[in-house]
């Protein structure tokens, strides 16, 4: 299993440069707590703002270590994380630790709520997106934050995958993504090559001086793709129009992508414009 943390912190306020950690927690994918810790701030003295927010309390940490006691062991399970989930943190908490001398792999971070907003459109708070996946819990306590982001991270994760990789014929993935109407302007491929990989088919297509792999397996179902445009990027799962178009031309064309790679390991199968 990946060595997923994540990581939540609450703060004196929303001012990376000026605020203060009060509260640090981390757990890892299987919901343990590797560190829960309270922090009194070096300078700030009081934080009425994020106090009605969070609730902790100067009372509350004025005999608590400073968050530097902490920061060996935090720069240590960051660094020897996998995976840093975090809920709106990748331009906040992680950034946080960053002024506390933690340094960040941000290729690792993975942040839920941006995430979520690439695949509904819609920035979520945590506690929005936990009721919508049927969680209930003490929002802003980092703790129970941290525990709440896990839940979302995996009910996301499973609901991104059956989406993708289990519903997964050609006429549902066009239907799915929405830009049908987009694709149609593309029209036909430049290229289409198909070819035997393993077990499965490959589509190696250009449309408008992109490039899109295709990964089909023998129920002629689409398992993975990719293109080099810029809405894919970054996209993780995203299907972008190109994809589509080429997804569209194989279905109008009937073209059995299984059965077409059939003994054509490297071969070119090349249909240039309408087909042949
Ligand atoms: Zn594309």
């Amino acid at each position: 299993m990946m060595n997923l943390i994540v990581v939540d912190l609450e703060t004196t306020g929303l001012d990376i440069a000026k605020d203060e950690i009060l509260q640090i927690s981390i757990i890892d994918g299987m919901y343990n707590t590797l560190l829960n810790e309270y922090c009194k701030p070096d300078t700030i003295t009081e934080w009425k703002e994020a106090e009605a927010v969070h609730g902790i309390t100067p009372e509350m940490v004025k005999d608590k270590p400073s968050f530097h006691c902490y920061v060996n062991n935090v720069q240590q399970l960051i660094s020897s994380a996998e995976r840093i989930v975090v809920y709106n943190g990748l331009d906040f908490d992680l950034k946080m630790l960053e002024k506390y001398g933690i340094p960040i792999d941000y290729t690792k971070a993975y942040d839920l709520m941006l995430e979520v907003d690439k695949e509904y459109r819609k920035w979520f708070k945590l506690v929005d997106l936990a009721n919508y996946y049927g969680y209930e819990f003490k929002a802003h306590d980092s703790l129970e934050d941290t525990k709440a982001t896990l839940y979302c991270y995996y009910k996301f994760k499973k609901e991104l995958s059956n989406k993708f990789f289990d519903y997964k014929s050609i006429d549902f993935v066009i239907e799915y993504s929405h830009k049908a109407a987009q694709a149609k302007t593309i029209g036909t491929p430049d290229a289409l090559i198909v070819e035997y990989v393993g077990k499965y088919a490959l589509v190696r297509s250009g449309v408008k001086s992109y490039y899109q792999n295709l990964l089909f397996n023998n129920k002629n179902q689409l398992i993975d793709s990719h293109c080099t445009c810029l809405d894919c990027l970054d996209g993780g799962n995203r299907i972008c129009k190109h994809v589509v178009a080429i997804l569209m031309h194989i279905r109008d064309t009937n073209l059995n992508v299984y059965q077409s790679s059939r003994g054509r390991q490297n071969a070119l199968l090349k249909l240039k414009k309408g087909g042949q």
